[in-house]
């Protein structure tokens, strides 16, 4: 059997903020990390736009502002962000302010689907040289605490310390995982909403703030903007039973105007918590999105904001080379009608919010604008961490989306950080 000091599953910002930073404390210490994918991945391959300012990307049932801070700048000292520059900020946040939203002023940088990847292979390059044993296409199944031992699809390996973070997609595993451990845990809050996609003239905010964080009432919230060239992409999902359903999200290359598509995309999500009977976030997520994947015959679903207004669907029809029409991102998505799919509650804050937005920055109800549904985030698994560093049982940690420590790239790097404080005292 391999045995290592530390095994880290999962090579996104968490895993990664979580090795560089163990390499530092215990030079010399024996790690592997491990991932399902053939390919050093992880959601920094997507888009890889990083924001650095609390409270974006920190749920703040786990971060305190100061003790968030503190990481930030070792992430910020780790990764040397450019940051992008913002104009205009006081005109729309007054503009917002009137309208009781709120506009979050976010130090932000972008670099891009393709140029994530080159940060990707660069960490990965220094992960080797610095002795790190990278094992990708290696799926983790198991873990037995007591033997200190994990199973793999390929072996078993022994460990004096771990690190679990998979992910949002790595949820259901995670929560198999705490049922090995005994650990109890809730997912009692999920996000649902759409994906907006309009042309560039129709949402002018991006030109002065890449991804501008407005905050509207009732917990809803724009989110993950892409502009330049952008694209709306579909993630599929597999419930626990294997029913396949999907959801939709964003992400843009890194700036080329000779490349930009004259789009952009964004999310506007709104949070629903479950209380009293206490509902699984991740069941009832699954639910709509298996029901819009019905209605859209396997796909998710589109509709023209003039279409929703007037209350019909939207039909392929609908998608054509009008004057004022683009052709959405997203081609394999079905033309529907997202209010016979959507629960009326979430659809109607979301409506307010977005009628809110178009007074803040006028445009985005242009009739051709289309909203894609659903866009689901699924990353509220609450473990029942026994302390600070997000250990879960002796030696074992978790960190990142799937756990719920972060919400983005540069929170699941500090809850990588921040777990391997946890982790140095068994080596
Ligand atoms: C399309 C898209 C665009 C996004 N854009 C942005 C953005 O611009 N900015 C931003 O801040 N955030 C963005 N995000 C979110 C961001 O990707 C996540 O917040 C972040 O990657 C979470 O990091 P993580 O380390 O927790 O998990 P991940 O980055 O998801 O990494 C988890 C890794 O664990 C691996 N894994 C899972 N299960 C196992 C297992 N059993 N065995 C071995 N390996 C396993 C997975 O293959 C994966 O590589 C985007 C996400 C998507 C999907």
């Amino acid at each position: 059997m391999d045995n290592y000091d530390v095994i880290i599953v999962g090579t996104g910002p968490a895993g990664m903020g979580a090795a560089f930073s163990l390499i530092e404390k215990k030079k010399g210490a024996k790690i592997l990390m491990l991932d399902k994918k053939p390919f050093s991945t992880g959601g920094m391959r997507n888009d890889c736009k990083m924001n650095f300012t609390f409270p974006i990307g920190f749920p703040l049932e786990y971060w305190e502002e100061n003790i968030a801070n503190k990481y930030l700048d070792e992430v910020t000292r780790f990764l040397k962000p450019v940051f992008l520059p913002k104009k205009n900020i006081d005109m729309y946040k007054n503009r917002a302010t009137r309208l009781g939203c709120s506009l979050l002023d976010i130090k932000q940088t972008h670099l891009g689907t393709d140029g994530g990847l080159e940060l990707i292979k660069k960490l990965q390059k220094e992960l080797d040289e610095k002795g790190v044993t990278l094992s990708l296409g290696e799926e983790m199944l198991e873990i037995d605490n007591r033997k200190k031992v994990i199973k793999t699809d390929k072996r078993e390996i022994g460990y004096k310390t771990i690190l679990i973070a998979p992910g949002r997609q790595g949820f259901h595993f995670l929560q198999n995982v705490m049922r090995m451990l005994g650990i109890s845990y809730i997912d009692n809050i999920v996000d649902i909403g759409i994906r907006v996609e309009t042309r560039l003239e129709h949402y002018p905010i991006v030109k002065d703030y890449y991804d501008p964080k407005f905050y509207f009432k009732e917990k809803v919230r724009t989110f993950c903007t892409n502009s330049g060239n952008a694209h709306v992409v579909k993630e599929k999902y597999a419930t626990a039973r294997g029913d396949i359903w999907y959801s939709v999200n964003g992400h843009a290359f890194k700036q080329d105007e000779s490349r930009n598509n004259g789009l952009v995309n964004f999310a506007i999500l709104k949070t629903v918590r479950f209380t009293e009977p206490l509902a699984s976030g991740q069941e009832f997520a699954e639910h709509l999105g298996l029901l819009a994947t019905l209605m859209g015959g396997g796909k998710p679903l589109m509709q023209r904001v003039g279409d929703f207004r007037l209350g019909s669907r939207s039909k392929t029809s609908t998608f054509n080379n009008d004057l004022y029409d683009f052709k959405p991102s997203l081609a394999d998505c079905c033309p529907s009608d997202i209010s016979l799919a959507m629960p009326s509650k979430i659809l109607r804050y979301i409506w307010s919010a977005m009628k809110n937005l178009d007074t803040i920055v006028p445009g985005i109800l242009h009739p051709s604008t289309i909203m894609y549904y659903p866009e689901i985030k699924l990353y509220a698994n609450k473990p029942d961490y026994k302390d600070k560093n997000f250990q879960v049982a002796e030696g074992v940690f978790f960190a990142g989306d799937g756990a719920g420590t972060s919400r983005g790239i540069t929170g699941a790097w500090a809850s990588g950080i921040r777990a391997s404080e946890g982790m140095e005292k068994y080596l």
